[in-house]
Order: structure tokens, then C-alpha cells, then sequence
């Protein structure tokens, strides 16, 4: 128990603020904490070079139509410009630009069409021009977002007030009893309590590591095959007259062998290879697992959490433990999250089982009634089961832990107050808490989360509670308005001052000693001594009397002005350059996307990255076009016209231009709204249909390299490359591959030919941003793999229809032009001796074993970073983080940033378990499990995932909880709701497809859960899904969310579903008209098209209501969520359930309830 643990006293920040919504009011904004001076870094700093407060409003208001800031004038392509274009692709190349090499074709007259694909080139006014009014894009960047728009998107949960009242469920749903012992209603020949060994493992089944134990049962299946018993809750008098035989199960016999003395550590690690359980008739214990690595990912840390895995298998333990507390009448609540209810005295656990008579006849307490509410009704799968299979009894989902009710709780309990950094190991609120941040020298939670905030001292004692170690880092997070930014610190020519040996920059934990002369370092504890220029006295305290003065000895995150020594060639960088890369290919133009896209950019690129308050951005511009062939832009300012040159050999790519290709947007308008306006028209009549792909981001990657610069491809692109060039592929999809080893073959690329291109970007720092636009297999897997190892970003619009999808994908192109980025960025993660960082997951490449190398880093991803002990910890000294990320900012500036967190250590298991943070071990969980689908069957990944965290709990069980019998399924508070969280990840598509997942979706989900955040993570494996029907029309607040589960729906209301990725709205088909004409504008429920992918514009409060609450999610994600109408009992409904994640999903996924009784099952073997 460490003392750091208690609630920090909350500083004076004003009132508390209730409504608190959106941060609207500056309350807790600049307002000083106790003791630290106002503005305590503008004087110290002085000049305070290139640091910038947020960047002020750009105005970008697509709905109001683009500001005519320096709009280009006369860009029509009008007849009078077209010549002229001609000419000059007539034209030889001009001085500036290199000699036409062979390979270059530059075009001359009517020949070099041929280039084009059989006349491609054209002209003149675009005869479909009317298609090209801008779309009425849905408010992406409303007014009032002002300052900087993309900044309050992410991270920042704009929720409403919490609601009360939604589910008052009890914290430690006592009086539950969770028993996976018997069945309520045991088939006759032992169905449902494991399959017979003859069955085979059922694709989804949950056996875990060979257990050959569970079995989902279908609908073919009979009754689940453990069968739950539903308690009431405390204190409720008998229900006469409802004899519930089935409640009192029977306990483990006192034959059975006691659990092996030698329990801890390494025993729980180790799972049985078979489960028998107990004897159950017609059983037969499973054979030996195979080989069952506890660690799927490629390579395995070899001190990985595999290690107690890899174990012998224990052998011989039967049955479940014996009860701890045979013969306890009554009920009793645990204190930590009980679930479960003391037993009557249940002397023959064995004798209990399938067929036994014995049901009803055990002595105890009276058995409680049944508790009469909707919730106890069984559920439609159940009522399609054969009578004699049914349970009788269910658990009732109320008494189960609720994702909403501790969303709820954490946010009446947390939200009110910031979240001051100033505690070593402090837990944060939840994701889903609105809560501002306030830096006191640790950083803050948008920048680093930990799935645990006490650490276990020993690696011994790591291993046992197999909790994960593991930071979710996002080191450039977009921070609300209400926050500060990192300060920026310029120590000059000398530098940022570092530790002699560990080179861990200057921190808050540092040590002055020797007056100040010296410094000890809180990571490797060498000493230092202080550079002159930066010396300064003590107080009596021992802290430096310039402690405030200076960010980076008072604040968690700050930056430091790089010097030349950072730079790459020892020369400073200069800006980078954004290239945009555009497949002109037959589909692509006849989609009208080719022309949506120039359209778009004519005004987008007004509102490039700015550093700071300057008036233009940095970044240069550069165009190519391309199908089999390559089309490079000379877009100088000085020329009339744009000029085309054509690289049609595309097996040796070069960039046939280097003046005049990467321009300035300003200089070059009227050239590149030129360009803008002809490529559509060109291209208008193509035929061609085959694309290259490789050679593109080759074009790319050396224009950068030219320009010597880092930066960004933006490709924009259709179809899998198989024209003849580098990197061309073959489909190679099939889905028969599903549930085989060659499983993983899916989401690897088919060819070693991108990691390779992808390593040269990486060294040029060229991020490649992908956005997909397939009509059929694109092989997602392979073409993402330079996106993913740059630290790009990619985008799928599956047959894309200009009107349904271009507001999603607009708005997606605007978000990622704009929004901050770092290049050439290299991020490493320090810590104190004891730990390490181990692993790393997210977007990025690694040349080594510590340094995560971005091309490109962006304020939407994040690094998930593993550690591991080496050596012991202390409880007095805690364990340090330090990541630093050296990068170059979008005006060419050299700078590092730096994030601390100091977390607490532990030698009691309950210190650990008290705090954790599952939304993060959720985050890290999934993208180990994401990554282990690339070596390994995915069966297995799901079966690992299930094992450790059974262990986990197993581990609390055993050592963290009070006494209690074997039939409660006890979780730790923090961690209650691992399991429904964990079944959401194992029902995912990546590790459970249903049939209409393809294979580009599974592998593009899984690029993109490996970059996600904790908030991102969260909604997407338990989406949110809230009831529109009940919305406030008159506040602002959201309606209190519901678990995701059909019985909650009501056919009368309406729903709104989000994941971020899409949003739903499910009608019911009792809705009263009134309500579906205020929202659709239509009268019946038959009349709803669900083809929009709008709501319409109505001039009703419900309507408008509706609306500001779609918009508003739409700000909180990343990504452009589509807009889904689901009927109720129509087909899309099938989609929409999916997304039901407490229900048991058509892939084969388990429901919450039969899942936590597979995980009490788990628990119960590994205790026994
Ligand atoms: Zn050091």
C-alpha cells in the first residue's frame, strides 16, 4: 500500500462544474495553481523561439464554402488554357528540368498520348462540370471549433454530464452466483459440459490451450455448457412457491485431490493440458495440447510473459477446489467485487453432476427466488432450444459488471476535478471520463497511459499475476483548448542537458546534489555534472530555486529545441514536402473520385500544417498522377502551364523533374489550380484499368530524396497493382484459409518487396497516408505495409459512391492534411533501472532493439510500448518512464519531446491489482493478439488471450481475495470488466470474422487497432449506444448510454450506435410517426430510405438534437464515422447486430454471460 495512493486534495480550480461540458468554460484554464508562479516560463526563456500556443483559427469552414483566401483566379480549364498545355507537354523539357533520360517520355505531339492509355489526354471544359458542386459536407469543422479544429477531436471525450440513475447496480454485484459446476438442466448424456472428444474443437470454440474443454454451443448444440445459476442479490425474502432445484450446486467432493501445495507462481502459469474437471459420464479427458506458446508474436521475448507457459503441463488435477468455506449458509458480499454467494454445505460435488439427483435435496438456505424482471426472460436463442435443454435459469445481465455503470461511476466520481499529475503512480479516470489535466510533473494521461500504476518490484512476482506491463504512449497527442501545450525549451547551442551515461534528458526527477553542482540521474543514478550556463543555487529543500521557472524540471512533458547534433548529416532539416499521388486509372475516374479529389485540393491546400502564428505553411506541394504509367507536374510558378512528363518505364523510377515539381502553394496557385482543373480532363476518357503501385511511392521516396527533405505521400488509390512493374501482385485471396494454419498468410504481405520499400521511407523520412477506394480485393495487407512501417495512415472506402461516401472521405482528406505531424521522428523509452522497455507495438520501424522510427508521427497515433523487470525495484524509489521523441516539425524544426511518468512498485499483489487500468490493458491485449495473428493460427492467439487473462484473475483469486467458496467468481474492482471487454476483442473480426467480413477489412481493422489510443480502443471493441429517444432535446447533455445488447432495445425507440468507424441509428418498428417524421421527414416507418447517409436537415428540436449529437461524435473521433440507417427486422439489422457485443455474435462469439462463466471456469481449473 503505498502512501502516494490518496486523492490529491483538490486545488482551488474554481467551482466545481457541474454542466462541465465540452469545456466551454474557461473555469479550470489558466487559472494558477498554489505555489506555482502565473506565467512562470516567459521570462526564463527569453525568446522562447518557435514555441507556439495552438494554432490559431484557420477558418476552415467547408460548409460556408472554402474563404476565398488568395483563391485562385481563372483556374476553369477553359479551351483558351488547354492549348497551352498541350504545348508545353509538346514543349522540351524546360532548362531547369533534367534531360529526358531513356525511360522519360516526354510527350510529343499526338504520340504521346499513346502514354495515356489510347488518347487519354483531353482538354477543355469538363463536360459533367455540374458534378463537381462542392458536396454539402457535413459539418466537419463547425464553427466554434475554432481554434484549430482538429484539436478537439481526438483524446478529448466530449461527453455529456453523467446521467444518474441508469443502472444503479451494485458495485460488487454480490448475491451473484456465477457457478460453472453444474447445469441447471444437464442434457442426458453430458452435453454442455464440454463437448465429448469426439466432436471436434467447433471453429470459435473456447477451448483454451488444447483444453478441449468448452465448446460454444450453437443452436445445434444444446444449452451452453455451463449453466449458471441465478441468485438474488442479498437480502430479498424467499419466493414461495418458486423452488429453484437447480440453485444449490453441488460442491467439489472432498475427494478430490487438494490443490497442489505448491500453487503459486509457476503452477498457476501453467495450464493443465486437459481440464477433466469433473468426471463428467461420457467424457474423456482431452489428449495433451499441442504446443501452446502463451506468446503468439513473432519473435517472443524470450522473458516474455511465455515463460511459465512453457511450462510442463500439470497433469492430474481434477475437479474444481474444494470450497473454502464448505458450509457457510447465507450470503456475503466480497469485498473486491464479488460475484459470487456463499454455498450451502455441498457435499458431493462429484455426485452433482449431469444426472444427478441430488439437485434441490442440499441443505442450506432457503434458495432465493428468482428475480422477476425483464432480464430474467430468456433470451430468443434460448427459446429456440429444445425444452429439455433449456436452463432454467439464467443469469440475470443486471447482476453481471457493467461497462455503462463504471463509465457512469468513474465520471460522477472523477469528472468534477482535474487530474492534477503532481502523485507518483496515480490511477487517471477512465477515457470515457471528461476530466481536464493539469501537469505537476508527471504527464499527463493524453500522452501516457500504463495498464498498471504500481508495478510489481520483482519479476517473480510479474509473472505470476501475468498483469502486462505496458505504457500506450501517444507522444503528440492533441491536447483541449483548456490545456497547455509542451512548452518549448531553447538551452541554446549547447543543448538540452542529458545524463553522462544514459543520455535521459533533464527531468523533474533528476537529483541536485553538491549545491547544485552536480546532478544525480533518477535513471541510471550516475552523476552529472551541471554545464555552467545551467547551473543555479538550492533551497533549503534541496530543490533548484528555479524549480518553476523551468518546464523541464517542474512539468511531466515539455520540449527541448534540438540542436544540429540531432539532426540528420548534422544539418537542420529542411521543411518538408506533402506529394499528392493520384491513381487515374478507369475506376477511379469514373467514379468521379479524380475529379472529387483536384476539386478538393484546389482548396485544401490553403490549410497545410502552420507552425505557430506563420502566415503560410512550410510545406511544399508536389503532384503526380499515374495508372500503368507515371505522370509527374511541373507546377512552377513561373510557368503559364503546368507541364506533364511521363515516366512510363517504371521498373527503375526516377523523378524526371527536380525545379518546379515540389513548389510553394502560394507561389505556385495559379499553376497548380490549373493543373487541378486539367487532370480531371484529361483523363476523362481513359480506358486504362491497370495500375502500378510500388513505383508510385518509389516516385515519392526519391523526389523527397531530391529535395532532401523529409515528408508525406498522400496516394490515392484503386485497385491491386497488376500491371508489369516492382511490387506488382496477384490476388491471393481465400477465405478457405480461415480457421488454418494459413490463416496468417492473410494478413502477411504477399511480397518482402515493401518491407524493403518501406525501410528506404523510413530512412528518407517519406510517411506514405494511403487512401483505398476498392471495388474488389486490394490486398490491403500488402499494399499497407510502407503506410504502416512509415507511420502512415490508411483509409478504406469499400465501393465508393460519390454521394454516399464523400463526406466521409472529404472530410477523413481534410482532417489528415491538417492535422500536426512529426517527421522523421525517432522515439525512445527509458526507464529506471530495474525495467525495460521490451516490446513495441504500433506503426513504425525498428532497426533496432530500442529506437521506434517513424517517417511520419502524427497526433492520432500511438506507440504501445512493453516492459519487463531486469532486475528489482524499490517501493521508496518507484519505477520512471521517459519517452523522448526527437522529431522535425512541419516548419523544418528540430525539436525533441519529452514525456515522464513515475508510477509507484509494489511487493503485494492487491497494491497491483488496486491499479490497473483495463481500457489500457484492453488497448495493449488486442494489439498483441493483432500482431500475433501474423505467426500464428488464430485460434491459438484467442486461446492465449483467454488463458492469460484467466490467469490474471486466477492470480487475484488466489492471492487478493477474501475466502470464499469455489462457486463465486470474485474480480478484481478495477479489472471487472476484463472479461466482457476481453470476449469483445475475441469476438472481433480480426480473430473471429463473421461470413461477410473480407479479408482487405480484417487486415485493414488490424492496421488500424495497432495505431489506436485507449478512448479509441475502448469504443470500438464496446461501441457506445445511446437511446435518441430519451435525449434531452432541451440540454446539451448525451443521453445516458445502455450496454450493447438487443434486449435493451426497445422497438419503440430509437438508437444511435458508435465504434468510431461508423455510427448506426437503429429504428424500431413501434416508433411513433411523429418521430420518424421529425427525423426522416418521412411518415412511416416504411418510408425511412436507409440509403442515407445523412439525416436530413429539419427544422424540429428532435431533429436538430439528433443531429448536434452525430456531429458531435464525429469531432471526438479520429476518423469520419459513416452514417448507417438501420431498420428494425430489416437486413441490415444483421450488421447492426454485430455490434451487440453482450450478445452471442452469428461468427460463433460468445455472449458477456456465457463468457464470464467460461472465464469463472478458467479461474476454477487454475485453482485447482
Ligand atoms: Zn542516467
Amino acid at each position: 500500500m503505498s502512501v502516494n495512493q490518496q486523492a490529491h486534495t483538490g486545488p482551488p480550480y474554481g467551482q466545481p462544474q457541474p454542466g462541465y461540458q465540452g469545456y466551454q468554460q474557461p473555469a479550470y484554464g489558466g487559472q494558477p495553481l498554489p505555489g506555482v508562479p502565473q506565467s512562470p516560463y516567459g521570462a526564463y526563456n527569453g525568446p522562447m523561439p518557435g514555441y507556439q500556443q495552438p494554432v490559431p483559427p484557420q477558418g476552415y469552414f467547408p460548409s460556408l464554402g472554402f474563404p476565398s483566401k488568395g483563391c485562385p483566379v481563372s483556374l476553369n480549364s477553359d479551351t483558351s488554357l488547354a492549348p497551352n498545355f498541350i504545348g508545353s507537354l509538346r514543349a522540351p523539357p524546360t532548362s531547369e528540368a533534367p534531360p529526358p533520360a531513356s525511360g522519360v517520355s516526354l510527350p510529343s505531339g499526338h504520340l504521346a498520348y499513346s502514354q495515356f492509355g489510347q488518347g487519354d489526354v483531353q482538354n477543355g471544359i469538363p463536360t459533367s462540370a455540374a458534378q463537381m458542386q462542392r458536396p454539402p459536407a457535413s459539418q466537419p469543422f463547425p464553427p466554434g471549433s475554432a481554434p484549430s479544429p482538429i484539436r478537439q477531436t481526438s483524446a478529448f471525450q466530449q461527453y455529456g454530464p453523467t446521467t444518474a440513475g441508469v443502472q444503479q447496480l451494485s458495485n460488487h454485484m454480490a448475491g451473484m452466483t456465477i457457478s460453472s459446476a453444474a447445469a441447471a438442466a444437464p442434457p442426458p448424456a453430458g452435453l454442455g459440459y464440454g463437448p465429448p472428444t469426439s466432436v471436434p474443437p467447433v471453429s470459435g470454440s473456447f477451448s483454451a490451450a488444447g483444453s478441449g474443454h468448452y465448446t460454444p454451443y450453437t443452436a445445434t448444440q444444446g444449452p451452453p455448457p455451463t449453466s449458471v445459476s441465478q441468485d438474488l442479490p442479498l437480502a430479498q425474502p424467499p419466493f414461495p412457491g418458486q423452488p429453484m432445484p437447480a440453485q444449490r450446486l453441488p460442491a467439489p467432493a472432498p475427494g478430490f485431490p487438494p490443490p497442489p501445495s505448491s500453487y503459486p507462481p509457476t503452477t498457476v502459469a501453467s495450464r493443465p493440458p486437459a481440464m477433466p474437471g469433473p468426471p463428467l459420464p461420457g467424457q474423456t479427458v482431452a489428449g495433451p495440447p499441442a504446443a501452446q506458446p502463451n506468446h503468439v508474436s513473432s519473435p517472443p521475448p524470450p522473458s516474455a510473459m511465455a515463460g511459465p507457459h512453457s511450462g510442463p503441463p500439470m497433469r492430474g488435477l481434477h475437479g474444481p477446489p474444494p470450497p473454502t468455506h464448505p458450509a457457510q449458509p447465507g450470503y456475503q458480499m466480497q469485498q473486491n467485487g464479488s460475484f459470487g454467494q456463499m454455498r450451502g454445505p455441498q457435499p458431493n460435488y462429484g455426485g452433482g453432476y449431469p444426472g444427478t439427483p441430488h439437485y434441490g435435496t442440499q441443505p442450506g438456505p432457503p434458495p432465493p427466488p428468482k428475480r422477476l424482471d425483464p432480464d430474467s426472460i430468456p433470451s430468443p436463442q434460448l427459446n429456440e432450444l429444445p425444452p429439455q435443454q433449456k436452463p432454467r435459469h439464467r443469469i440475470d445481465p443486471d447482476a453481471i459488471p457493467s461497462p455503462i455503470q463504471v463509465i457512469e461511476d468513474d465520471r460522477s466520481n472523477r469528472g468534477s476535478e482535474p487530474f492534477v499529475t503532481g502523485v507518483r503512480g496515480q490511477v487517471p479516470p477512465l477515457v470515457t471520463t471528461n476530466f481536464l489535466v493539469k501537469d505537476q510533473g508527471n504527464a499527463s494521461p493524453r500522452y501516457i497511459r500504463c495498464t498498471s500504476y504500481n508495478i510489481p518490484c520483482t519479476s517473480d512476482m510479474a509473472k505470476q499475476s501475468q498483469v502486462p506491463l505496458a505504457a500506450v504512449i501517444k507522444p503528440l497527442a492533441a491536447l483541449p483548448p483548456e490545456e497547455t501545450l509542451p512548452y518549448l525549451v531553447d538551452h541554446g547551442e549547447s543543448g538540452p542537458v542529458r545524463c553522462n551515461r544514459c543520455k535521459a534528458y533533464m527531468c523533474p526527477f533528476m537529483q541536485f546534489i553538491e549545491g547544485g553542482r552536480r546532478f544525480q540521474c533518477c535513471f541510471c543514478s550516475c552523476v552529472t555534472e551541471v554545464p555552467p550556463h545551467y547551473f543555479q543555487h538550492l533551497d533549503h529543500t534541496g530543490k533548484r530555486v528555479d524549480f518553476y521557472d523551468r518546464p523541464e524540471l517542474s512539468l511531466g512533458s515539455y520540449e527541448f529545441l534540438a540542436t544540429v547534433d540531432y539532426c540528420k548529416n548534422n544539418k537542420f532539416p529542411s521543411p518538408p514536402a506533402f506529394i499528392f499521388m493520384i491513381d487515374v486509372s478507369y475506376n477511379a475516374v469514373k467514379s468521379g473520385l479524380v475529379r472529387l479529389i483536384c476539386e478538393e485540393l484546389k482548396s485544401l491546400l490553403d490549410y497545410l500544417p502552420r507552425e505557430g502564428n506563420m502566415e503560410e505553411s512550410a510545406i511544399r506541394v508536389g503532384f503526380v498522377t499515374y495508372n500503368k504509367v507515371l505522370h509527374f507536374y511541373n507546377v512552377k510558378s513561373s510557368l503559364a502551364q503546368p507541364q506533364m512528363m511521363v515516366v512510363s518505364d517504371v521498373a527503375d523510377m526516377f523523378v524526371p523533374l527536380l525545379d518546379g515539381f515540389l513548389v510553394n502553394v502560394n507561389e505556385s496557385r495559379t499553376v497548380i489550380a490549373s493543373l487541378l482543373d486539367q487532370i480531371p480532363e484529361m483523363f476523362a476518357d481513359t480506358r486504362e484499368t491497370e495500375t502500378v503501385f510500388a513505383p508510385v511511392i518509389q516516385a515519392g521516396l526519391e523526389a523527397l530524396k531530391a529535395a532532401e527533405c523529409a515528408g508525406k505521400l498522400f496516394i490515392f488509390h484503386t485497385s491491386l497493382p497488376i500491371a508489369e512493374a516492382p511490387g506488382k501482385l496477384k490476388n491471393r485471396d481465400d477465405k478457405k484459409l480461415i480457421n488454418t494454419d494459413k490463416e496468417k498468410t492473410l494478413f502477411q504481405p504477399q511480397t518482402s518487396f515493401y518491407n524493403n520499400l518501406a525501410k528506404d521511407c523510413v530512412a528518407q523520412g517519406c510517411c506514405v497516408d494511403l487512401f483505398l477506394f476498392p471495388n474488389q480485393y486490394l490486398d490491403v495487407a500488402t499494399l499497407g505495409v510502407v503506410t504502416f512501417q512509415t507511420g502512415g495512415s490508411i483509409y478504406k472506402y469499400a465501393y465508393f459512391q460519390l454521394e454516399t461516401d464523400q463526406d466521409r472521405f472529404l472530410n477523413d482528406l481534410r482532417r489528415d492534411v491538417q492535422k500536426e505531424v512529426g517527421f522523421d521522428a525517432v522515439m525512445r523509452v527509458r526507464t529506471s533501472t530495474g525495467i525495460r522497455a521490451t516490446d513495441f507495438f504500433g506503426a513504425f520501424y525498428m532497426s533496432n532493439t530500442t529506437d521506434v522510427e517513424m517517417a511520419g508521427l502524427d497526433c492520432d497515433k500511438t506507440i504501445t510500448v512493453e516492459f519487463k523487470h531486469d532486475d528489482k525495484l524499490s517501493e521508496d524509489s518507484g519505477a520512471l518512464l521517459q519517452c523522448a521523441l526527437l522529431y522535425t516539425s512541419c516548419a523544418g524544426q528540430r525539436r525533441l519531446r519529452i514525456h515522464n511518468l513515475s508510477l509507484n512498485c509494489c511487493t503485494q499483489l492487491a497494491d497491483l491489482y488496486r491499479n490497473c487500468e483495463t481500457d489500457t490493458l484492453i488497448n495493449y491485449l488486442a494489439k498483441y493478439a493483432y500482431r500475433g495473428v501474423l505467426s500464428s493460427p488464430v485460434k491459438a492467439v484467442r486461446d492465449a488471450l483467454i488463458s492469460q487473462c484467466a490467469q490474471i484473475l486466477a492470480c487475484y483469486r488466489k492471492n487478493c481475495a477474501s475466502p470464499s467458496s469455489a462457486g463465486q467468481l470474485i474480480l478484481p474492482e478495477c479489472m471487472k470488466l476484463l472479461p466482457v471487454y476481453l470476449n469483445c476483442v475475441l469476438k472481433s473480426d480480426v480473430l473471429q470474422p463473421g461470413p461477410e467480413v473480407t479479408t482487405d477489412d480484417r487486415a485493414y481493422i488490424r492496421q488500424l487497432v495497432t495505431s489506436m489510443d485507449v478512448a479509441e480502443t475502448n469504443v470500438f471493441f464496446y461501441p457506445r449506444l445511446l437511446p435518441l429517444t430519451k435525449a434531452d432535446v432541451d440540454s446539451d447533455s448525451l443521453p445516458a448510454a445502455i450496454r450493447n445488447s438487443e434486449e435493451r432495445l426497445s422497438k419503440g425507440d430509437i438508437y444511435l450506435l458508435e465504434n468510431g468507424l461508423n455510427i448506426f441509428v437503429w429504428v424500431g418498428v413501434n416508433v411513433q410517426q411523429g418521430l420518424i417524421q421529425n427525423l426522416f421527414g418521412v411518415s412511416s416507418f416504411s418510408q425511412i430510405s436507409n440509403t442515407l447517409s445523412t439525416l436530413p436537415v429539419l427544422e424540429n428540436a428532435f431533429s436538430k438534437k439528433v443531429r448536434s449529437i452525430v456531429s458531435m461524435l464525429q469531432m471526438q473521433r479520429s476518423r469520419y464515422m459513416k452514417l448507417i440507417i438501420v431498420k428494425q427486422e430489416d437486413k441490415l439489422e444483421m450488421l447492426f447486430k454485430h455490434f451487440l457485443v453482450e450478445d452471442k455474435s452469428l461468427s460463433g462469439g460468445a455472449s458477456y454471460v456465457d463468457f464470464l462463466c467460461h472465464m469463472h471456469k478458467e479461474i476454477r481449473q487454475l485453482l485447482s
